[in-house]
């Protein structure tokens, strides 16, 4: 068995959540990944820690009070829960809390080891008052907002390299000068009326690996001039060829390499790392599973730990 003192990752799929039978978000993920990555030694079960519920409180840092009360009282409107296209209950809300106290932890973790991630998370179609497409509340912009309380001179950049344009973050940190939000997705891909982050490339239609890496690498190095002293990373992994939402054309090893330019990246600038899984739709489900594990095999080698 590997020693990796310092390598922390924190999972909520301990609360399972009832879905509706054949609804299209594959909930089991979660706990497939987990399974994948003790199964492979790629992540020891003694690194892996289960998330704390986040509070209330924590949660308002990024969203509207009204909102979070609807939600965790399940009394959304039906347009609202729509949205987010999860059915809730009260399992729903203790994952969800757990979600964004995953995503803490590995802000607190990363701040002392340099890097850490959530088995989860990645919520960033959630808006202030608004969740949307599989999100309630966007953890994202939670931790950068918890961050930012305790280190009010510090930079966050956000990169969200999720095949959906990271339209919640956005919309959360438009007035926000101390967070860069970053959005490298799929052109063609929801959300359709997209907003405006800090930088946006979407790329066509079938883009594949060697034009969507020359990109990340020709960005991430304007990126650098802003001098990040915290880096969110949305690792969702729809942009592969496989996918049923996503309309890339990314193959396993693209995206292994994707998440190595940004580990290089954050390492480069001693920027603490979160890391965040994001979407994943593919079928079988076991590709997205891979890719999402492929993450962790590019953090054990590019961190050495
Ligand atoms: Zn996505």
């Amino acid at each position: 068995m590997h020693q990796n003192p310092s390598l922390r990752v924190f999972y909520s799929d301990y609360c399972v959540v009832p879905m509706p039978e054949k609804h299209r978000f594959p909930m089991h993920k979660y706990a497939l990944l987990r399974e994948y990555l003790i199964d492979n030694d790629i992540v020891p079960e003694l690194c892996m820690i289960p998330a704390p519920m986040a509070d209330v409180a924590t949660v308002c840092t990024a969203h509207d009070k009204a909102y979070v009360e609807r939600f965790m009282l399940g009394k959304l409107s039906a347009k609202e829960e729509r949205r987010i296209g999860i059915p809730w209950s009260e399992a729903f809300v203790k994952r969800t809390m757990t979600s964004v106290g995953a995503t803490v932890s590995a802000l607190h973790t990363a701040l002392r080891t340099g890097v850490s991630g959530a088995l989860s998370g990645g919520t960033h179609h959630a808006s202030y008052d608004m969740g949307g497409g599989f999100c309630v509340f966007n953890d994202l912009a939670i931790a950068a907002q918890v961050y930012l309380e305790a280190h009010p001179d510090g930079q966050v950049l956000v990169v969200d390299l999720d095949v959906h344009q990271g339209d919640g973050t956005a919309l959360i940190f438009e007035n926000e000068p101390r967070v860069f939000t970053f959005s490298m997705h799929g052109g063609a891909n929801y959300p359709f009326n997209k907003v405006a982050s800090n930088r946006d490339v979407g790329l066509s239609r079938s883009a594949g690996d060697s034009e969507f890496l020359d990109l990340l690498a020709a960005e991430l190095s304007k990126l650098e001039t802003m001098e990040p002293t915290l880096i969110l990373y949305q690792a969702g992994v729809d942009g592969l060829q496989s996918d049923k939402l996503g309309t890339l054309n990314l193959t396993q090893a693209g995206l292994l390499q994707r998440d190595e330019l940004v580990m290089r990246f954050a390492r480069s600038l001693q920027a603490p790392l979160v890391i965040t899984m994001g979407g994943g739709y593919a079928e079988p489900i076991d590709d997205s599973v891979e890719a999402y594990a492929n993450t962790y095999r590019a953090l054990r080698g590019i961190y050495g730990i």
